[in-house]
C-alpha cells in the first residue's frame, strides 16, 4: 500500500526523469569480464573497474570459496568485537608490504575508508584541503571530519600553496584522488608532497584507479612517480584491480593504531565477509608475481589513447585506463551509450552530479583482459555514432 507521505517522492523522479538524470539498475548475466552479458547479448564491456581482468580469475575465486569454507560465509561480528578472523590479519599483512609500509588496516569498502578516516585526522580547529574534482567519498569523509572544508581548482598547486600559506588552522590535511575517476588524469603528487612538507601539512592519497596498475610493483601512482615514501595516508581499493571487495589504509603503525580506534566506518561496521578478503589477498600474489598484466594494459592504453586523439577527443593527460570521451549535455551522452550498445559496445553514460554539468561522458575502461581488435571495434563504432549525436 502506497503511503501518503511519500507522494512527493513521484514529483521527484519525474522531475529527475525530465532532466535525463533519473538513474537505474541494470542486470549484468555474467561473471565480470572484458565481455558481459546484459539484456540477453553479450556485449564488449567497456565501463569496470576490473582493470588487471581479475574479478573472474579462477585462482580468486577459489580463494575465496576455500575461505568460505574454512572462516564461514559472514565475519558476524565487527573487527573489534568478534570478528577479527586470521584471514584479515593476513591480508593486512600482505597489503602492508605490497604498498611498503610498516602497517595496512581493511576497510568495508573505498567509500567506508574515505568517509570515514578524515574525521579520524582532522576537526574542528583544522582545515582539510581538497581537489574540486577528487570522488564523491572523499568529499562526505571531509564534511564528516567538521574540519573547515577548503577545495581547491584541480590539480592547481599554485592555488593550493597560496592557500597553505594563508590558512591558521591547528593541523592540515591535503587529500587527492591519484587518478581522477571521471578523467583518467593524475595528481601532481611530488608537488603536493613537496608543498606539505613545506606547511607540515598531512598527504592522503586515494590510489582507487592506480593501485594494482601503475607502480613498477603495481603499488599506484605514487610508487609509479618515487614518492611513495611522502605520503602519509595511504588508501587504496580491493574491488577495482584487485578483484574482490574492500579497500585499506597503509601508513605508519602509530596512523593505524589510531584508525583502529578514531575511524568510525572501521569501528562500527562488520568485518569484511572472508571469501573477499581472501580473494584480494590471492590478487595481491599475481599483482607481485605478474607484471605482464600491467604492461599489457599499458599497451592497450597506448592504442586507445591514440584512436581517441585521431577521432578529436583531448585525452592527452590520461595516465589510467580511464577515457573521457565528454559529449556535453545529457541526452548526447546517453544516446551515444545507446547507439554503442546496438553496435555490441557496453559503455555506461555519466552525468550529473558524478561529473560537471555539460560535461556528460562516455567513461570508457580498459582491463588487461581486452584485445587490441576490441579497442579498434569500438574505435571504429565510435566513429560511426558520433555524427548522429552531434545533432542530437
Ligand atoms: N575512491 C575513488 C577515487 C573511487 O573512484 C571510488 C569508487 N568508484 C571509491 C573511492 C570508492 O571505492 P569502493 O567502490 O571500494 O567503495
Amino acid at each position: 500500500m502506497a503511503r501518503g507521505s511519500l507522494d512527493w517522492i513521484d514529483r521527484e523522479l519525474e522531475a529527475l526523469g525530465a532532466k535525463g538524470l533519473r538513474r537505474a539498475l541494470e542486470p549484468i548475466g555474467s561473471p565480470q569480464g572484458p565481455e558481459v552479458e546484459v539484456g540477453g547479448r553479450r556485449l564488449v564491456n567497456l565501463c569496470s573497474n576490473d582493470y588487471l581482468a581479475l574479478a573472474a580469475d579462477p585462482r580468486l575465486r577459489r580463494a575465496a570459496a576455500e575461505a568460505a569454507e574454512r572462516e564461514g560465509a559472514g565475519s558476524g561480528a565487527s573487527r573489534l568485537v568478534a570478528g577479527d578472523l586470521p584471514v584479515h590479519g593476513a591480508l593486512e599483512r600482505a597489503l602492508a608490504a605490497h604498498a611498503g609500509t610498516e602497517a595496512a588496516l581493511l576497510f568495508g569498502s573505498g567509500y567506508h575508508a574515505n568517509a570515514g578516516v578524515p574525521a579520524a585526522l582532522v576537526g574542528r580547529d583544522d582545515a582539510v584541503f581538497s581537489d574540486v574534482l577528487n570522488h564523491a567519498s572523499i568529499l562526505d569523509g571531509c564534511l564528516l571530519s567538521r574540519a573547515e572544508l577548503v577545495r581547491y581548482r584541480h590539480c592547481d598547486v599554485e592555488e593550493l600553496a597560496d592557500l597553505l600559506a594563508r590558512t591558521r588552522a591547528r593541523r592540515k590535511l591535503v587529500v587527492t584522488d591519484a587518478i581522477f575517476s571521471m578523467d583518467g588524469d593524475a595528481a601532481p603528487l611530488r608537488e603536493l608532497a613537496d608543498l606539505c612538507d613545506r606547511h607540515g601539512a598531512m598527504l592522503y592519497v586515494d590510489e582507487a584507479h592506480a593501485e594494482g596498475v601503475l607502480g613498477p610493483r603495481g603499488g599506484g601512482l605514487a610508487e609509479a612517480l618515487g614518492v611513495a615514501d611522502r605520503v602519509d595516508v595511504h588508501m587504496g581499493t580491493l574491488g577495482k584491480a584487485l578483484g574482490a571487495a574492500g579497500a585499506f589504509v597503509a601508513g605508519e603503525r602509530r596512523l593505524v593504531e589510531l584508525l583502529v580506534t578514531r575511524a568510525r566506518t572501521f569501528v562500527f561496521t562488520t568485518a569484511p565477509a572472508p571469501a573477499a578478503s581472501a580473494a584480494a589477498l590471492a590478487a595481491l600474489g599475481i599483482v607481485a608475481t605478474e607484471p605482464e598484466r600491467r604492461a599489457r594494459l599499458a599497451a592497450l592504453v597506448a592504442r586507445m589513447k591514440a584512436g581517441l586523439t585521431r577521432l578529436g577527443f583531448d585525452v592527452a593527460r590520461v595516465a589510467a585506463p580511464i577515457f573521457p570521451v565528454i559529449l556535453g549535455d545529457e541526452a548526447r551522452a546517453v544516446a551515444a551509450s545507446q547507439a554503442l550498445r546496438e553496435r555490441g559496445f557496453y559503455v555506461r553514460a555519466i552525468r550529473p552530479p558524478t561529473v560537471p554539468r555539460g560535461t556528460s561522458r562516455l567513461r570508457v575502461t580498459l582491463t588487461a583482459g581486452h584485445t587490441d581488435a576490441q579497442v579498434d571495434a569500438f574505435l571504429a563504432a565510435l566513429e560511426e555514432v558520433l555524427p548522429g549525436v552531434a545533432t542530437g
